[in-house]
């Protein structure tokens, strides 16, 4: 493909397409790490760890039973057999949550249960089932050796140890620990917010009826949702006609601080009416081509919005991040894969910003364009190590983009792949 004015990146000039991993990192620079929060335990899941979590209590806090039974002093018990079981009258009851436990006095026992304290001079529990269960009196009928069934305080954890790291991602178990540790908050990145908005004046919302040369519009629901799948807010706005006035207004009312990223679909490529380059070329963000398919017309940068509307918005000064994505709803999905998730995902701090890739063996044959790298819907079968494409690289098949479960991701030199050669896969759940 021929490189027109319009393809340039630059007002410079340049012509050249960008390879994905330059535009990446163009995006990448557009979303700052954002600040750090507390936020309640209940609120951090998927979050990721912003500041090293130290416990502020031992773990376990005290020495606690490992089982329901007796506390004893295991010296007095090691005689103790079914045959001749050792009977020590019973000191006190112990459950757990007993704050003021008694010490246990020489040739006596506690009834103690899981998870309370171990008295002060009991260094053993004799398991209920080892024992005749008395309340009065317990006949222990085994002997235990020291030690037996003591949790003992800080065998988990010290106190002030460094439990979790900065960068951990949040989830279930890290969560309980931090309960465990006494936190009540932890530090996570906030969330970048994002403001989603799709142009073109053939769409109608879903839920209404079509007019011949009308389609449903997609992208600004799906994009919505596919940034707070990643972890960011999303406000998804109306969607407006390929007017550049309408499409200004809308992001002068709306691009305003507190807004990470402002995130567009359609009109970037190069016919009439491409409503986003029209309004936006001059003004901070640059357009053109990046080297692969689907997903070749791109914009990015900082949107300079002139005048007291930008003051008021508070975003004069360095402007707005915006990145304008392709309209055909699955060129859209592949460039926020591609290039918006790693970005939002790097600015919460996350570790792995990218989609887990694993290599295994083409099933079929594909064919693919030189010079441009190709993402192509695949389903994976993990069981038998292979992937298969579904649809075809066509960009309009979103029915085909919702049934796959990964990318397939093809190098831009390599323009044949054949049945069980290799091939990276970008999996794209979970
Ligand atoms: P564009 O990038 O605006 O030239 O659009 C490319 C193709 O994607 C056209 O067929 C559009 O109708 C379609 N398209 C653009 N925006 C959307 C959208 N928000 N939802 C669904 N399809 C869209
Ligand atoms: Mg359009």
């Amino acid at each position: 493909m021929s490189a027109s004015p319009s393809s340039s990146w630059s007002s410079a000039g340049g012509s050249a397409p960008r390879s994905v991993a330059e535009h990446a990192a163009v995006v990448a620079s557009l979303v700052a790490a954002t600040a750090v929060e507390r936020v309640p335990l209940s609120e951090a899941s998927g979050r990721v760890l912003a500041e090293d979590l130290a416990s502020v209590v031992a773990l376990p806090p005290f020495d606690n039973s490992a089982m329901d039974g007796y506390a004893v002093r295991a010296a007095e018990v090691a005689d103790a057999s079914e045959a001749a079981p050792v009977r020590l009258p019973v000191g006190a009851d112990i459950p757990a949550g007993r704050v003021d436990v008694p010490v246990l006095e020489p040739g006596t026992a506690h009834r103690i249960m899981t998870g309370a304290p171990v008295p002060e001079g009991a260094d053993a529990i004799v398991p209920v089932e080892r024992t005749d269960a008395g309340t009065e009196t317990v006949a222990i009928g085994a002997p235990a050796e020291a030690g037996a069934h003591v949790r003992l305080s800080g065998e988990d954890a010290a106190a002030g140890q460094v439990l979790l790291r900065v960068g951990t991602v949040l989830a279930a178990p890290q969560i309980g620990l931090a309960a465990a540790c006494g936190s009540a908050t932890l530090a996570v990145r906030r969330r970048p917010h994002v403001l989603v908005l799709s142009t073109g004046s053939e769409l109608v919302a879903p839920g209404t009826p079509l007019e011949p040369g009308q389609i449903y519009e997609s992208n600004g629901t799906m994009l919505a949702v596919a940034v707070r799948e990643a972890g960011a807010t999303a406000e998804q706005l109306s969607f407006v006609p390929d007017d550049v006035e309408k499409f200004r207004a809308v992001l002068a009312e709306k691009a305003v601080a507190g807004v990470d990223l402002v995130l567009t679909s359609g009109g970037v490529s190069a016919g009439a009416y491409e409503v986003v380059k029209d309004a936006l070329t001059g003004n901070g963000v640059e357009f053109g081509k990046v080297a692969m398919q689907p997903g070749g017309p791109q914009g990015a940068g900082r949107l300079r919005l002139d005048g007291a509307g930008a003051e008021s918005a508070g975003v004069e000064g360095a402007g707005v991040a915006v990145v304008t994505l392709p309209g055909n709803p699955v060129s859209s999905l592949v460039s926020f894969e591609v290039f918006v998730r790693p970005a939002l995902r790097a600015a919460m701090g996350h570790p792995s910003p990218s989609r887990p890739v694993v290599t295994v063996r083409l099933d079929g044959s594909l064919s693919s364009p030189a010079g441009r790298r190709q993402f192509r819907r695949g389903v994976l079968d993990a069981r038998a190590g292979t992937v298969s494409e579904i649809g075809t690289p066509a960009s309009h098949l979103i029915g085909a983009l919702a049934r796959a479960d990964c990318l397939i991701d093809l190098p831009a030199e390599l323009q044949r792949v054949n049945d069980a050669d290799p091939v990276d896969v970008w999996l794209l759940e979970g």
